[in-house]
């Protein structure tokens, strides 16, 4: 088996995904599994809708080419804003994609009259993170426009929080979500289906039973896919954290002193290194490094192990307290979202789907 890898449990993804699918359910809340973290890998999205996830999210259109390739058949939600140069396949492939430019939306509908269609799309609104969404003040005028369009549906509104700046969902950000969707309704005499409020940041409001009654939908990744939620990226009761563990392997290992010998100007990567010094050390090399991973998101399985550092191809390790390893052994790490999603699109990490427990 090559090396590195990165070794995925689909039990535990089933597992995390039934939890979370319960803690929904008893807000009457739908989910969808959010699936860009692993690039729509097919077998992770199964696991999700063996735990329960009646929709699939995903960002990149050829992530949700690889899932609906697959037989895959549960519909498959484009969260990122479709982009005019391929609008297309997005009406070919995406069962519902999120909006927030009139522009975009006529472009949609006209692709979709074109094909004998109608385009199902969420209104994304802007409740104050400042990434994606209108300004509250121009749903009316975007509604208005965009009920004249044949080929698309406005099925939902949605928001979406945390992932720039980390604002944190509250019962009254939702609340805003559900006394627009009202105000809209009685206004325009429609009704939306889907008023969709939420990332991995409304586990705890979800918990604490906080979600607005009307809101009946989040996308959900990495409370799936780690086992934590992402304000304080806390463990989450009953999930497990090791679905995906990456394993790389020792090719040196040497007793080396932790301080260099020289004066110190750069490294690989424009940082000048401070080091403490620690007297000498068992330094191991493993065949794995900023290429394939981001080094800090890296969490040793050994806990006696420390990570010193890490170029492009190379991280050193620091064993001297972690006992008997040797050339060709491997060494596990636990991953956040960061390291995962590093793992995750490295060309250089073999993907495997494996039991995590049996490492
Ligand atoms: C990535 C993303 C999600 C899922 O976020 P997690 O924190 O992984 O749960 C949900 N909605 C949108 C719009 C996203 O971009």
């Amino acid at each position: 088996m090559s090396t590195p890898k990165l070794t995925i449990d689909l039990k535990k993804i089933e597992h995390n995904t039934k939890t979370i699918f319960q803690l929904c359910k008893e807000s009457s809340i739908a989910l969808a599994g959010v699936t860009k973290g692993t690039l729509g890998m097919p077998e992770v999205a199964n696991a999700m809708i063996r735990g329960g996830v009646t929709w699939l999210a995903e960002s990149r259109l050829d992530n949700i080419k690889r899932l609906k390739d697959s037989g895959i058949k549960v519909p498959v939600i484009l969260i990122r804003s479709p982009h005019l140069s391929e609008i297309d396949r997005v009406v070919d492939l995406a069962d519902i994609s999120f909006n927030t430019e009139y522009k975009i939306i006529k472009a949609l509908s006209e692709a979709s009259i074109a094909k004998n269609k109608v385009h199902n799309i969420v209104i994304m609104i802007d409740l104050g993170d400042l990434r994606e969404g209108i300004w509250p003040d121009e749903l009316r005028d975007i509604i208005h426009k965009a009920l004249t369009l044949k080929g698309v549906k406005i099925v939902g509104l949605g928001t979406n929080l945390t992932d720039l700046n980390g604002v944190i969902p509250t019962t009254e950000n939702n609340q805003k979500l559900v006394d627009l969707a009202s105000e809209m309704e009685k206004e325009f005499g429609i009704e939306f289906e889907i008023l969709t409020a939420a990332n991995s940041s409304s586990i705890k409001l979800l918990e604490l039973n906080g979600i607005p009654k009307r809101i009946n939908h989040f996308r959900i990744g990495e409370a799936i896919l780690l086992g934590r939620e992402t304000i304080a990226r806390e463990v989450i009761d009953n999930t497990y954290q090791d679905a995906f563990v990456l394993t790389a392997e020792i090719i040196e290992k040497k007793l080396k002193p932790s301080v260099p010998i020289g004066d110190i100007g750069q490294d690989a990567f424009g940082n000048t290194p401070k080091i403490e010094d620690k007297g000498d050390m068992v330094r191991c090399i493993l065949n794995i490094g900023r290429q394939d991973t981001n080094i800090g998101g890296l969490i040793p399985r050994n806990k006696n192990i420390e990570i010193v550092g890490a170029s492009s191809d190379h991280l050193v390790i620091d064993i001297t307290k972690a006992g008997d390893l040797d050339i060709g052994d491997m060494v596990s790490f636990n991953l956040e979202y960061s390291a995962f999603l590093g793992a995750m699109t490295s060309p250089f990490v073999a993907k495997v789907i494996g039991l995590t427990d049996k490492l």
